[in-house]
């Protein structure tokens, strides 16, 4: 497991994915009842953007770090608001001209958002920075952070006993192989928790079986799969990422054109070349 998350927090593949979990969370809590989140490849939760790893890539600065403090259209603002609240909220330095220091992961962005009823479970496999996120939580009844392989928890730990919820699935892509185990994954998940909201994360760049994986996935015959997906750069650009995608089953009613508002803005802001790009679009259901 080499895989460090701190080397690309709050890039725009982060930018989107929390922005997502965000209007994702916003959504279940226009009822009272209470829902779990589960983020399955949780990370350390909290990242310093000043330490010599994020400095190193400086992958933030081209993320986050050109959405803070964006003019935006209103409505795009107000779509926003939730998770860039929570990033402001923890870089009150800011307000004094600091630069922006603090990013929170999945876990963190979840729990701050949290109502008192709400609760997270967060699975991170590595040792030391299952420690560290069990130690950002400590005493924290709302949070469960358990040192556990998170692919078994879509079969072990579903559904949830809130009967709603949101699985996150933001794996390392480290393997071969990981296309298909978000496609098996979702499959076993969605057998156990079929009125789950899922969020699944992939990596777009030269080569990645994307086409496969939407057939796949497509295959699956689940009704309600949304794409989003964010091209910052032509995939000819082999360093790094090209773009990012995330797919959404059972999305809110209102997620779809949310990103039709959003993703033109985001591509506007985090675009590393011209042929930066954008979709949303329903991989099975509605349209
Ligand atoms: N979801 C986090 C966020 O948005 O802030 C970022 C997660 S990062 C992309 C992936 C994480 O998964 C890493 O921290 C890695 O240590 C962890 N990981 C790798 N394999 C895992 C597994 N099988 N189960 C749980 N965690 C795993």
């Amino acid at each position: 497991m080499n895989y460090r998350h701190i080397y690309h927090a709050g890039n725009f593949a982060d930018v989107l994915k929390h922005l997502v979990l965000s209007r994702l969370i916003v959504y279940l809590q226009q009822k009272d009842k209470a829902f779990r989140v589960l983020d399955t490849h949780a990370g350390i939760g909290l990242y310093d953007l000043s330490c010599e790893e994020a400095q190193k890539t400086g992958e933030w600065l081209e993320g986050i770090g050109k959405v803070i403090d964006a003019e935006m259209p209103a409505k795009v603002a107000e779509i926003m608001a939730p998770y860039l609240d929570a990033v402001k909220a923890l870089n009150p330095g800011r307000d004094a001209g600091g630069p922006l220091q603090r990013y929170p992961g999945s876990p963190k962005l979840a729990r701050d958002l949290f109502r008192p009823q709400d609760r997270l479970s967060a699975m991170e496999l590595h040792p030391e920075d299952s420690r560290v996120l069990a130690r950002l939580f400590e005493g924290d009844f709302q949070v469960r952070v358990t040192e556990l392989d998170g692919w078994l928890t879509l079969n072990a730990h579903l559904p949830p006993k809130e009967k709603r919820g949101i699985v996150l699935v933001d794996p390392p892509f480290e393997k071969e192989g990981e296309y298909e185990r978000l496609v098996d994954g979702l499959a076993k998940a969605h057998r156990r928790f079929a009125n789950g909201v899922y969020c699944l994360w992939y990596p777009i760049k030269k080569g990645a079986p994307i086409k496969e994986f939407h057939e796949a996935l497509q295959a699956l015959e689940i009704p309600k799969m949304l794409c989003a997906e964010l091209h910052v750069k032509s995939d000819r650009d082999q360093t790094g990422l090209s773009g990012t995608g995330l797919v959404i089953v059972n999305p809110p009613f209102t997620l779809k054109d949310e990103m039709h508002l959003v993703l033109p803005e985001l591509k506007r802001l985090m675009a590393q070349d011209r042929y930066a790009s954008h979709r949303c679009f329903w991989l099975r259901g509605e349209d």
